[in-house]
């Protein structure tokens, strides 16, 4: 599968039978299927600092007016989604969110 096509086809992946299935009823509206996919996920080449750092400005900006924002920021902390900008946070600044924030979102189990 292409990598360009996350993260979105990421979340099709079939769930094990003993976790409780997360909620996807945002994902159709969510705003970076189709044209923007490429933005979310770094290239499968290498890509220079400043390359990342502009797709990274350019993926968020997608994420700012994505209706669906929290409930995607929500589903990648739920899932600790380990790649790729969710929500509007690449994965390090997923790592940094505040504790009390994290505290909100039940973990997935
Ligand atoms: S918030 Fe960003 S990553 Fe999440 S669904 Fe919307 S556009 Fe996609």
């Amino acid at each position: 599968m292409p990598r360009v096509l996350l993260p979105l086809c990421m979340s099709l992946l079939v769930e094990e039978e003993s976790v409780t299935p997360m909620d996807r009823s945002w994902q159709p509206v969510a705003l970076c299927r189709g044209n923007h996919s490429h933005l979310f996920f770094p290239p499968t080449t290498s890509e220079r600092k400043d390359e990342r750092e502009r797709r990274e400005l350019r993926a968020k900006a997608v994420c700012r007016v994505c209706p669906v924002q929290n409930d995607c920021l929500e589903y990648a902390m739920e899932s600790t989604e380990q790649y790729g900008i969710w929500g509007g946070f690449t994965e390090t600044e997923r790592r940094q969110l505040p504790a009390a924030i994290r505290r909100r979102i039940p973990a997935a189990v």
